[in-house]
């Protein structure tokens, strides 16, 4: 049994943290394998130290003396080294990135390093074998991802290692370059690892006890997910719930490692495992709810439409060429509505609406916008009857009108469309019908 174990920011943010992370790696001696953030924030006012490197290079590059804020950086780790009575100094790392970031070395390089010392610090507390992260994660020169060699480069490494901390964030070209992945990007690296080691499990520490069945910021004390398929996951995920790095998902799942979401803080908790495929019965009808804000939709209608062959083609033509992507396209019979991001569809707006003019000719065309898009998703949806009645039942009392309704062909999801204002108070309704009431 082998185990991966990655630790966010928040769960490294202070030597307290770092503790309580230890622990947690020496109850079992399975977790062999260990990707830690950099410090994260300590206090919601706090400042974290990828955040602190990205302004103190800004500095650099722009040829003001960064010393003091690289000296901030630097005692944010030495109370850290000081908390865990460790005696490693970082003296000649620091004095080595000063020099690097006097000769700009890259806005990757300085982020980079973050994640780096705190490797150094978390392999000098628990006894492991640290490997710089730019000897095993592999970029192309064009700084996209190189999984094949990178898959290489790690198997062959940390398979004769028994126990090592392995920084997430960032790798390397094959000359040295250093390159990193987007933000929270350390979650990829977590997943890299369990498939070069073949992990039986990638366990994913944070501060919250897994992925919660809607928002907290919306639902108060909302519960965890139990299981989570991939795919239930991604439905979520595409609709705003974020718990994981989008692209931290690909690696395991390809070789079927479950990932274990779990709380540093209170380690008793299960968490949310999330698995490729699983006969466990959700405990409620739906296993989530997530919604996005911030669409618009556009109605075009032209009597006779739906006998026009090519209709539809011709109007999706317009967004294509306009470079914007459409999120549902429910349709009537002599209507056909676009729902997109707002953002991107407010600079091209007229654009849009005169090349539709030119290509259909429409009777009529109409824009709505402050809409936004809720998901219900669930594996358990598929095998019960009455999902979508209780879902639009349960607005209707709270009020809502349902803007648009879409069911995937999966019926692994049902999403809603309401107006900006109804979008908080239908979580809430959803929630407690499905998840407070459980009839
Ligand atoms: N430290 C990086 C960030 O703040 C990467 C990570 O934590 O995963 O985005």
């Amino acid at each position: 049994m082998k185990k991966v174990v990655k630790f966010g920011g928040s769960s490294l943010a202070s030597a307290e943290q770092f503790k309580k992370a230890a622990r947690i790696i020496r109850a079992d001696k399975t977790r062999l394998y260990v990707v830690p953030s950099a410090p994260g924030k300590r206090f919601s006012s706090d400042t974290k130290v990828t955040d602190m490197l990205y302004s103190c290079y800004g500095a650099a590059i722009r040829e003001k003396n960064f010393t003091e804020q690289l000296h901030a950086i630097k005692t944010r780790y030495q109370e850290i080294i000081d908390g865990l009575k460790l005696s490693i100094s970082l003296e000649k790392e620091f004095q080595i990135i000063g020099e690097n970031f006097g000769k700009k070395a890259g806005r990757d390089y300085a982020a980079s390093r973050g994640e780096y010392l705190n490797g150094k610090i978390m392999a000098a507390y628990l006894g492991f074998e640290f490997i710089d992260a730019a000897e095993v994660v592999r970029f192309h020169e064009d700084r996209t991802f190189d999984d094949e060699t990178t898959n290489e480069l790690m198997a062959a490494r940390l398979n004769e290692s028994t126990g090592a901390v392995i920084p997430g964030f960032y790798g390397a070209m094959e000359d040295g370059t250093i390159v990193t992945f987007s933000r929270g990007g350390s979650d990829i690296t977590g997943s890299l690892v369990a498939l070069a080691v073949h992990a039986d499990l990638y366990e994913n520490w944070t501060d919250v006890s897994g992925f919660l069945i809607a928002d907290p910021r919306i639902v108060q004390n909302p519960k965890a997910i139990e299981t989570i398929t991939y795919k239930e996951l991604r439905e979520l995920s595409y609709m705003g719930a974020s718990v994981l790095h989008e692209d931290a998902i690909f690696p395991v799942r390809k070789a079927g490692i479950p990932i274990n979401i779990r709380n540093t803080n209170k380690p008793e908790d299960k968490g949310t495992l999330i698995v490729e495929g699983t006969c466990r019965q959700p405990k409620y009808t739906i296993t989530g709810i997530a919604g996005t804000d911030g669409f618009v939709s556009i109605t075009v209608e032209k009597a006779m439409m739906n006998s026009e062959v090519g209709f539809c083609r011709k109007v999706l033509q317009v967004f294509e060429e306009n470079e914007i992507s459409i999120e549902h396209t429910p349709s009537g019979i002599d209507t056909m509505t676009i729902f997109v991001h707002k953002d991107v569809f407010e600079e091209k707006e007229q654009q849009v609406i005169a090349g539709i003019h030119k290509a259909v000719h429409p009777d009529h065309i109409d824009l709505e916008s402050d809409l936004a898009l809720i998901a219900v998703v669930g594996r358990g949806m598929k095998a019960t009857r009455g999902t979508a009645g209780r879902i639009f039942s349960s607005l209707a009392h709270a009020h809502i009108n349902v803007k648009m309704i879409d069911q995937g062909s999966s019926e692994l999801n049902i999403i809603v469309g309401v107006r900006h204002d109804d979008f908080k108070n239908a979580i809430r309704a959803l929630y407690e019908i499905f998840v407070e009431t459980r009839i």
